[in-house]
């Protein structure tokens, strides 16, 4: 039986996933995981622990493990253990993207240093210390772009900690805000030096697409290019819908599809799923980040190819396949699809959601998922990392599958407590 190597951030149902598409292939998985990030492990046994912040114990420790049990493919979920499966990758010989590329992929300072070395339309940017950001002073710098900008962490994913300013006042708020969210222990936990620094860009205007892609021995292969309908023009940038296949015009996507290309090779990305982010106006294409791994999570099932039976294949089964040698030549499926990934409309303890069962009986919708848990304490954007739950609908029109997602999203209700009534009442209790 054939062994892939899965490194991930957390096990949860994206791990669930590749175990059903493994099974179903006949592979062995073995997973390599941060013990501290671990939520639920059903293969508690298998799993190799490591420590993402602990790089070079982590790579002997899974290329020891290797070497008694030899591995015949890789596959990275996540953007935190990235360059640390290049990394065994590069030391088992493995096809993959090199370590360097997998870093500068992750640092939003370098991507932006190598896409406008490379010549690509690139925001105009400064980076500062995290204790050496003051917004008077930058403002002063030559180099500062001007307002609008966009303040932002170099290393965290999700759109967390990213802010448009329009003034000296937002930009000192932003940047004060940041500066918390990077000194959070949730963030320090990380050891990453990235979150000593951050980034202060000049907005981009325009339409922002997602392309998910493989890299095939530095060759990229486009699955799927996602529209986002909602508008992205902040203080903060929540994403909500991701609709396939795109209604851009045919020399709209091709425009995406080199943009993405040649982003993907100044960064050195060789072999391998990568997500980007993009955004497009009468300037041309502005990458805004092409990530060395899948699509995240659940959303990944809004991507499913063509299997010559007739019936589909999930994103999962494709990525072991690639993983194990077997070269692109896939179709995404020709029906629409999007998701909604339900944003937290407020900070509070979250406790039920009504109307679940309306909004599955809407026309088009395949799934509703509930993610959050009762009494989770809920964070918005630009702190929080997580949202409500998602939506998902399949029809023959993207035009239906959004109204479809948006019509469900109506239906729910949900029940967000203030916190302060649970400090309130356990005093209360207290006192009794
Ligand atoms: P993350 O990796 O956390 O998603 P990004 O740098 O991709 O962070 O930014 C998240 C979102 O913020 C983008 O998808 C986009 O909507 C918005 N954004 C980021 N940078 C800019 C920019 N320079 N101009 C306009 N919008 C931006």
């Amino acid at each position: 039986m054939p062994r892939v190597l899965l490194l991930t951030t957390t096990t949860g149902y994206q791990t669930r996933a590749f175990g059903a598409a493994a099974e179903q292939l006949e592979v062995e998985l073995v997973f390599a995981t941060d013990r501290c990030d671990r939520l639920d492990d059903p293969w508690q046994d298998a799993a190799i622990p490591i420590r993402f912040h602990e790089e070079d114990r982590s790579v002997d420790r899974i290329v020891d493990a290797a070497r008694r049990h030899p591995i015949d493919g890789i596959l990275v979920v996540g953007d935190r253990p990235a360059v640390l499966g290049a990394r065994v990758a590069e030391a088992l010989r493995l096809p993959w993207h090199p370590p360097e590329a997998a870093a500068a992929a992750g640092n939003k300072l370098l991507s932006r240093e190598r896409f406008r070395a490379a010549g690509l339309h690139t925001p105009q940017f400064v980076e500062r210390p995290l204790d050496g950001a003051h917004s008077s002073a930058l403002i002063s710098n030559s180099s500062f772009p001007g307002f609008p900008c966009v303040v932002k962490p170099l290393s965290l994913s999700g759109s967390r900690g990213v802010m448009r300013a329009d003034d000296e006042a937002s930009l000192a708020a932003a940047i004060g805000r940041l500066h918390s969210l990077l000194s959070s222990p949730e963030v320090r936990a990380e050891h990453n030096p990235a979150h000593e620094r951050i980034l202060i860009e000049e907005f981009i205007p325009g339409r922002e697409f997602a392309v998910e892609g493989l890299m095939h021995h530095g060759t990229l292969h486009v699955l799927a290019i996602f529209d986002k309908p909602d508008p992205l023009d902040g203080p903060f940038f929540e994403e909500t819908i991701y609709r396939t296949p795109s209604t851009a015009t045919g020399g709209e996507q091709q425009a995406i599809e080199s943009a993405i290309a040649a982003a993907a090779s100044a960064l050195g990305l060789r072999h391998g799923a990568v997500h980007a982010e993009c955004r497009v106006n009468d300037a041309g294409v502005y990458v805004l980040e092409v990530a060395a791994r899948p699509i995240g999570g659940l959303c990944a099932r809004t991507v499913r190819f063509d299997r010559r039976n007739g019936s589909v294949m999930p994103l999962e089964e494709l990525l072991l396949r690639h993983a194990l040698g077997e070269a692109p030549s896939w179709r995404r499926e020709a029906t629409a699809s999007g998701v909604m990934m339900i944003p937290i409309p407020r900070r509070g303890t979250y406790r039920s959601a009504d109307g679940v069962d309306a909004a599955r009986a809407v026309p088009y919708v395949s799934s509703v998922e509930i993610t959050a848990k009762a009494d989770q304490l809920l964070l918005p954007l630009p702190e929080g990392a997580s949202y409500l739950g998602f939506i998902f609908a399949r029809a023959a029109a993207p035009a239906d599958v959004e109204t479809a997602l948006r019509t469900a999203h109506a239906q729910l209700r949900f029940r967000i407590d203030p916190e302060f009534r649970i400090v309130r009442g356990s005093a209360r209790a207290l006192q009794s």
